[in-house]
């Protein structure tokens, strides 16, 4: 009886925390023509990195690109984890559309409250 009661409080815990989602990682040459949600595409040749793409994770559909190129700005880095997960720095941030703001951490989203999802959800 105890371990159905573990199993109902985390069940119940688990709608209140939202979890955050972990991305897939996909490495591509070309950005395929249907983005997969949940999935970050690593863009590049070998070690030569163009970009990242990801749909935006906060439901509004757009693909967001990150450039990795060093020549160009903005730029991002993209840093492989031994955890077989992926981080950017800096922070995304939207400054047109939904205006979402984010980091992207060992593959998954955390949001910056201040900016973007919660205000945006609130338009
Ligand atoms: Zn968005």
């Amino acid at each position: 009886m105890k371990k159905f009661f573990t199993i109902a409080w985390a069940w119940i815990r688990s709608w209140f925390q939202r979890k955050p989602v972990r991305f897939k990682t996909e490495h591509v040459e070309e950005l395929p023509d249907q983005l997969k949600p949940a999935t970050i595409y690593i863009a590049g040749e070998g070690e030569y990195l163009w970009f990242v793409a990801m749909i935006c994770p906060c439901g509004c559909g757009e693909t967001l690109h990150m450039n990795l190129q060093a020549d160009t700005r903005p730029r991002w880095s993209v840093a492989f984890n031994a955890n077989d997960t992926v981080s950017l720095s800096p922070s995304v941030w939207r400054k047109i559309g939904c205006h979402s703001h984010f980091f992207f951490r060992e593959s998954e989203v955390v949001w910056c409250h201040e900016h973007g999802y919660h205000s945006s959800m609130r338009e």
